[in-house]
């Protein structure tokens, strides 16, 4: 934990009027009794003096480099005291530390070069990350999947050690691997997915940001699933969280295809090409070589799975989702992966894992909890019983049956 004194402060009177009075006494006695209780930095706070501000820093550094060699925390949004401030220090044990968490956003472009001319210390990168998100404005953009994968790091960091500080998150955040996006990415990231809260330089998981990396949703798919929340079918949001990827065409149907197209055809349902097979047709180019039992295997498919005629169709993830719902359909009919394997085999010449079919179902009660879990934050409490009640039928589809029967 790093230890910063906070009372070399304008609006400290003794120290206010110390400073007005250009008298060093009180200032360096402060400074040497920061000193000795260990203080790694001595805040220099001068408030938001305008008028001045340069002379007065440059006056503080000097006196307190006269008596203790610790680095300075320079504490002001006034620029030119910050320059004149960094003229005069003396690196001895570290760089000075600029701390413009009260920074606007309007300063920053002065504040920053200004670091890296007079080789201010790393920290003044964590607040430029403070700065930036209490300043500047979190534009709604879409995130590159590595800030969405950092901010879902930095969350969990949040809500399992409890770091609160802005500093010690970024710092926390830059010995991470695999953080290969700017902390102030990730948070402010975090802010506008409601993730946490920033208020008086610190960091605060709202309860859906708890819930969101307790139940390792991404940022982005808890709040998502919070709009949702009331809107939509449980299962239908569940499955969206990870959706069932891995089925393929069997042999049978690959050989046909492949023949008829002359060439090696995806194997996978959702390689992007069979979703578009409602506009294959039987009189025209490769598609007039497919028999007509293919046909009818499409039909099927576009039928059952790929009917949502929305605009993004192929694109969209209906096709994934209303897979999903077919297995957990079979699956509260009472049957187990591999009698599920097999009538997809049967009814629609696919061909799935059992053991895929198993670990997914798996996952999918999982993600019904993080729903759960999430819609109750949103005060969706209605939500609680269906959960449950998808869950019951999943996890034991014929005691479920029986209970209706009885
Ligand atoms: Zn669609």
């Amino acid at each position: 934990m790093l230890l910063i004194g906070e009372n070399l402060n304008v609006m400290v009177k003794k120290i206010g009027t110390a400073m007005k009075e250009k008298d060093p006494k009180p200032i360096q006695e402060l400074a040497i009794a920061e000193a000795e209780a260990g203080a790694d930095y001595i805040d220099i706070n001068l408030g938001p003096a305008r008028k001045g501000g340069g002379e007065l820093m440059e006056w503080i550094v000097k006196v307190v480099q006269e008596v203790v060699d610790t680095p300075l925390y320079l504490d002001t949004i006034n620029a030119e005291a910050i320059e004149a401030g960094l003229k005069v220090y003396k690196n001895k044990k570290g760089k000075a530390v600029i701390n413009s968490i009260m920074a606007r956003p309007e300063s920053m472009d002065v504040k920053f070069p200004l670091a890296q001319k007079y080789h201010a210390g790393l920290d003044g990168y964590e607040d430029e990350v403070a700065a930036k998100l209490l300043g500047g404005d979190i534009e709604s953009v879409e995130p590159f999947a590595d800030t969405e994968a950092c901010a879902e790091q930095v969350l969990a960091t949040i809500c399992s050690t409890g770091l609160v500080d802005l500093k010690d998150i970024a710092r926390s955040y830059m010995r991470m691997l695999s953080s290969s996006v700017p902390p102030s990415d990730a948070l402010k990231h975090l802010v506008r997915r409601h993730m946490i809260r920033i208020s008086k330089g610190g960091a605060h998981p709202t309860p859906l940001g708890k819930a969101t990396a307790l139940s390792f949703l991404t940022p982005s798919q808890g709040y998502d699933i919070q709009k949702m929340a009331g809107h939509y079918d449980v299962l239908e949001m569940a499955i969206s969280l990870e959706p069932f990827q891995n089925v393929y065409l069997t042999n049978k149907l690959q050989a046909e295809v492949n023949s008829a197209f002359r060439s090696f055809m995806p194997t996978r349902l959702f390689s992007g090409i069979f979703a578009d097979v409602t506009s294959l047709s039987g009189s025209q180019g490769a598609a007039g070589r497919l028999p007509k039992w293919v046909f009818e295997v499409f039909s099927r498919w576009v039928r059952e799975f790929f009917s949502c005629g929305c605009k993004e169709y192929p694109e969209c993830d209906h096709g994934k989702i209303a897979f999903g719902q077919w297995i957990v359909s079979q699956r509260k009919d009472g049957l187990n992966p591999s009698g599920i394997a097999r009538l997809l085999r049967k009814d629609f010449e696919l061909w799935a894992y059992p053991g895929d079919i198993f670990s997914w179902l798996d996952s999918l009660i999982h993600s019904l909890r993080a729903v759960r879990r999430i819609a109750e934050v949103a005060g969706e409490t209605d939500i609680t019983m269906e959960v449950d009640d998808q869950i019951a039928r999943i996890e034991r589809p014929l005691d479920s049956e029986k209970e209706k029967d009885e």
